[in-house]
């Protein structure tokens, strides 16, 4: 009984110039990866404009290389994704865009789809942001109208982009986690139990289990010796009563959504019916 992939890791490409946020390369990662048996790995840095982010494309079309090269050295599957950043201001403002710095160019790139809430967002952003932070956490609980948008970020998020999995769900953040995961399932998005942050609580990961909400376990592993580390995530699964056969990655791969995406918004356009995506 194992996990077969973990989809949410970090290598030295997330960082601020030479300031490193994270400790291993790719094929470090992907070694590790091998080491303990998992058949796929996703290394997923901090997207653009995060403080500690991959800094531009030509960075982010190294790291895909990188990932090529460590699937041939190690045989583990590798996708080379971003963690991007939701701006929780388009849950009221329809032209501000869900992901912070991500356009369509750069999303045709992405092997997975990753997105989730970030406070240390660089200028323009970081300010805004951290009052965001400021007061969804620090001043103690955030009003309903403060909840709402930060609710319908999610779900912009989840409608105008081929997200596969929502990372940490409300981290830094206050959303109603059960409408958003609700939301997320009868889209075939997929909730994560991070493996560092501990953000939802135990009756809210068992109304979503209860809704039938599918889950994925994720290390976010910073350093290479983390890569595959779910103890955080079972404990949550064992102590929520989530059953095993509704995470993704236990004895089974995922069936990530982006792969369907494109071919299913191309097919919408076009009139044709019954594709789910
Ligand atoms: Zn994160
Ligand atoms: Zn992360």
């Amino acid at each position: 009984m194992a996990f077969w992939g973990d989809y949410h890791t970090h290598t030295t490409y997330s960082r601020h110039g030479k300031k490193l946020h994270a400790k291993g390369t790719v094929l470090q990662n992907a070694l590790k990866a091998a080491e303990i048996g998992l058949k796929e790995l996703a290394i997923t840095d901090h997207g653009y404009g995060h403080a500690y982010g991959v800094s531009d494309e030509t960075a982010f079309a190294a790291l895909k290389e990188d990932c090529r090269e460590a699937e041939r050295i190690t045989g583990v599957r590798i996708y080379a994704g971003l963690e991007n950043n939701l701006d929780p201001r388009s849950g009221k403002r329809k032209e501000i865009p869900p992901f912070l710095n991500i356009d369509d160019g750069v999303l045709s790139e992405l092997e997975i789809v990753q997105g989730g809430y970030h406070a240390f967002i660089g200028t323009p952003y970081m300010i805004n942001n951290m009052m965001f932070w400021t007061r969804n956490v620090i001043f103690g609980v955030p009003t309903r109208k403060l909840i709402e948008r930060n609710t319908a970020a999610y779900k912009r998020m989840i409608d105008e982009y081929p997200i596969d999995f929502i990372g940490h769900l409300n981290r830094g953040i206050v959303a109603d986690a059960v409408e958003v995961a609700k939301y997320a399932h009868e889209r075939g998005v997929y909730i994560e139990l991070n493996g560092r942050h501990k953000t939802l609580k135990r009756d809210e990961l068992r109304a979503m289990a209860a809704a039938g909400v599918e889950f994925i376990c994720n290390s976010d592993a910073h350093r290479p010796e983390s890569v595959g580390d779910m103890t955080l995530g079972e404990s949550l699964i064992k102590e929520s009563g989530i059953p095993y056969e509704s995470v993704a990655n236990w004895e089974r791969l995922p069936n990530f959504r982006s792969r369907n995406f494109k071919s299913a918004r191309a097919a919408r356009s076009s009139g044709v019916s019954g594709v789910d995506d």
